[in-house]
């Protein structure tokens, strides 16, 4: 219970998008590789299938109660966060906005279990289901109680935008995972690593918005004395100059362990890097992440975990920089 009070609680759940935000989180968070997104938006209905390690009986009546985690134990551990979630905040506001079913399937369990939530986030309702591993979390009704949210919010069309591009911006993260997203049970789009997951970045900055430029793809190992001696990796993708974007604006993306954040700081030293390379009508498309170790990302900084501090900042700031001026050097993929 002490741990709860040193998180700060923020607004989990405020449209669609963020419901396949958290969702999908937790599927990465449980490992799996496979994740299959089903959107019926005039219902306000999600459903997210995943095949990762999937949850015991007891871990689903445990799973939408208050600040409900598997993932946080000790004080300690606010400060070496490797998973996505750790707040237990998800589950138990979608039991509140919505209706909340979940299967699931534990990896070495011979059989599923179906389980109903209510407002509280208390099981009601149990059976045993034969499913395949892994987890079903279906939503519906988001906001069927609470309709002055739902007038607040962009239309259907919009929210499907916001949708996609928050299923490209994790999708950019982990290209490991393949994606397959239905659309009022019609297949919408899909994404899959195929052979080399490298391959995926293009596709998606592809289909994020920038055509087919050309792109150069990098990765650097670095040692740093922070804390304790750490190994940490960059990897870069970005849009060689000449084929830079033109007359839009910049495109820049840092992701840490899995996330993708806000770094002022280092996002104005990846323009500074390009800005002495690109011709003056061409804009950057970057996307920067770094997988670093966890204790010198501090998440605490912002409720919605968008905007972070790295420890030695200005470290990170020269050692990007010199990655970019590499990859610019490089021939494209
Ligand atoms: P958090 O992700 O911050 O721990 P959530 O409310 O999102 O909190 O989820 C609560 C718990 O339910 C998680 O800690 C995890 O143990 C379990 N869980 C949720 N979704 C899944 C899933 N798709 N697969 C396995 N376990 C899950
Ligand atoms: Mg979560």
């Amino acid at each position: 219970a002490e741990v709860v009070h040193l998180i700060a609680a923020g607004e989990v759940i405020d449209s669609l998008a963020s419901v396949v935000r958290e969702l999908v989180e937790n599927s990465i968070d449980a490992e799996a590789t496979r994740i299959v997104i089903d959107l019926w938006p005039e219902h306000w209905r999600v459903r997210v299938a995943d095949n990762g390690c999937g949850m015991s009986l007891e871990d689903l009546e445990k799973a939408a109660m208050a600040h409900s985690t598997s993932k946080i134990f000790h004080r300690e551990d606010l400060w070496k966060i490797t998973s996505l979630g750790f707040r237990g905040e998800a589950l138990h506001s979608l039991a509140q906005l919505a209706d909340l079913e979940i299967h699931s399937r534990a990896k070495t369990a011979d059989e599923g279990n179906r389980v109903v939530y209510n407002a509280l986030g208390d099981v009601v309702e149990t059976e045993t289901v034969a499913i395949a591993p892994g987890t079903v979390v279906a939503v519906s009704n988001l906001f069927g109680h609470w309709i002055s949210r739902r007038q607040g919010l962009p239309s259907p069309g919009q929210q499907l935008k916001a949708i996609q591009n928050q299923i490209y911006q994790i999708a950019l993260c982990h290209p490991q995972i393949n994606w397959q997203v239905n659309l009022d049970n019609r297949a919408w789009f899909a994404l899959s690593p195929g052979r080399t997951p490298q391959q995926i970045l293009p596709q998606i900055i592809r289909n994020l918005r920038f055509g087919d430029l050309h792109y150069s793809t990098l990765a650097v190992e670095l040692e740093s004395e922070d804390l304790q001696p750490c190994t940490h990796q960059i990897g870069l993708t970005l849009g060689l100059p000449d084929r830079c974007h033109r007359g839009k604006a910049d495109w820049v993306k840092v992701a840490v362990n899995g996330r993708l954040v806000q770094i002022p700081d280092l996002e104005r030293a990846i323009l500074s890097a390009f800005a002495k390379t690109l011709p003056r009508d061409r804009f950057p498309v970057c996307f920067l992440h770094l997988q670093a170790s966890p204790q010198i990302v501090d998440w605490n900084r912002h409720p919605a975990k968008a905007e972070i501090y790295l420890h030695q900042g200005e470290w990170w700031q020269e050692q990007v920089k010199n990655a970019i001026a590499q990859a610019l050097r490089l021939n494209p993929e």
